[in-house]
């Protein structure tokens, strides 16, 4: 099956919910057993004989086996946040005294989690640079546990060679997770490059519209059992409701990033060659420092990238995204609708430099048309020469 079916196809049973093309949302908490002896074997299989509505619903079923077909790996757990997804995943490898190895562009909550949360548990996270490579068997240790890998990293977009260090990983034993969102399952393929435990902030693309929280985790067979029990452990269940708008949404994945990819391109390329902008952050783009990576590794990009204005005042910046029509101000990404944030101040590194030639903003292309896209922008421009 081709991508484009398997998208319209996973995870659909029809002839289970009456015919209907999607699987209803179902409100559930208390699943009945017909019999003592039905009850028995259930508590015989934990999660999956188990049945109870913070395990899942055919609701949630149906996202996770449409998502792990997507991904390439074996089954998925939906989460009810993206960051829900890479706590629950950490906390199902982590103990007091382990080791954990972080790359340096990791999305911020991620690494709140870490030097918060994990620290306090007795978890010592090292921050490692996205470009390390094979070199990441310098930073292993005995008591090393997980690499986590994101790529390209949040608001910077370094590209990282994920299989080199799944290698690395693998050779030690130690479990290699990667925060796979920018890449969506369809432009990555984490299993293929050697990633064990992938995650998706789903409320990203998969969700596609702004509309709920949802995160999913997709592991190998080997890892599964492990994390779904962490995710358990703590109740870090999905909604019926996220599940269901997860599961539609996925459904023009491929057709919505198709328009989010050619738009960002060509916004990215259009900013590139204006004279207000000093870098494109864009690993598609043939002239970034990660674009052999991203040509090796991935099927496409998505419509999220950085730019990086000439030094200019923050009044002037200000000006620029103030009077914007179709770029809405707003975090999170992935939806239909065009997005920008100022980033310039957000950018926390500790193992690796970061040192833009001027303010920073990061894009999200949406499905408007590009010419009024193009249009707000110029105008932004204007009003940015205005102010400076
Ligand atoms: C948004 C985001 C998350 C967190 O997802 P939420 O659903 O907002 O919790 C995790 N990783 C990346 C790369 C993100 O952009």
């Amino acid at each position: 099956m081709k991508k484009d079916t398997l998208i319209v196809h996973a995870g659909r049973h029809p002839e289970d919910q009456h015919g209907a093309v999607n699987p209803p949302v179902y409100h559930v908490s208390t699943v009945t057993y017909p019999t003592v002896a039905a009850l028995e074997a259930g508590a015989k299989k934990p999660f999956e004989g188990v049945r109870y509505g913070r395990y899942g619903t055919p609701t949630t079923f149906a996202l996770e086996e449409a998502v792990a077909a997507l991904e390439g790996g074996w089954r998925s757990i939906a989460t009810s946040s993206g960051l829900g997804a890479i706590a629950g995943a950490l906390v199902a490898y982590l103990k007091a005294g382990d080791h954990l190895l972080m790359v340096d562009t990791v999305y911020h909550p991620t690494r709140k989690f870490c030097d918060g949360m994990l620290a306090r548990f007795g978890v010592e996270t090292t921050y490692y640079d996205p470009r390390i490579g094979v070199g990441i068997d310098g930073l292993m240790r005995p008591n090393t546990r997980v690499v986590f890998c994101e790529a390209p990293g949040s608001l910077t977009f370094e590209m990282q060679d994920i299989p080199a260090i799944a290698q690395v990983a693998r050779e030690r034993g130690v479990v290699t997770m990667m925060d796979n969102t920018w890449g969506t399952p369809l432009f990555f393929k984490p299993f293929a490059h050697g990633v064990d435990v992938s995650i998706q902030a789903a409320t990203k693309y998969i969700v596609g519209h702004a509309d709920a929280m949802l995160g999913l985790i997709t592991t190998t067979e080997e890892h599964w059992a492990n994390v779904k029990a962490a995710v358990a452990a703590f109740g870090y269940s999905a909604g019926s409701e996220e599940c269901y708008l997860g599961h539609r949404g996925l459904r023009t994945l491929s057709v919505r990033l198709r328009q989010h990819q050619e738009t960002g391109l060509r916004l990215a390329e259009w900013l590139a060659a204006r004279p207000e902008v000093a870098a494109v952050m864009h690993p598609a783009l043939p002239d970034d420092p990660g674009h052999a990576l991203w040509k090796r590794d991935f099927e496409g990009a998505c419509g999220l990238f950085g730019v990086t204005l000439k030094p200019t005042s923050k009044a002037a910046v200000d000006a620029f995204l103030d009077g914007l029509e179709y770029f809405a101000l707003g975090y999170s990404w992935g939806g239909y609708e065009s997005l920008i944030i100022p980033t310039s101040g957000q950018v926390v590194r500790t193992a690796t430099r970061w040192e833009p030639a001027g303010p920073t903003l990061r894009i999200h292309a949406g499905l408007e048309d590009i010419e009024d896209l193009k249009a707000d922008l110029e105008e932004g421009f204007a009003r940015l020469r205005a102010a400076r």
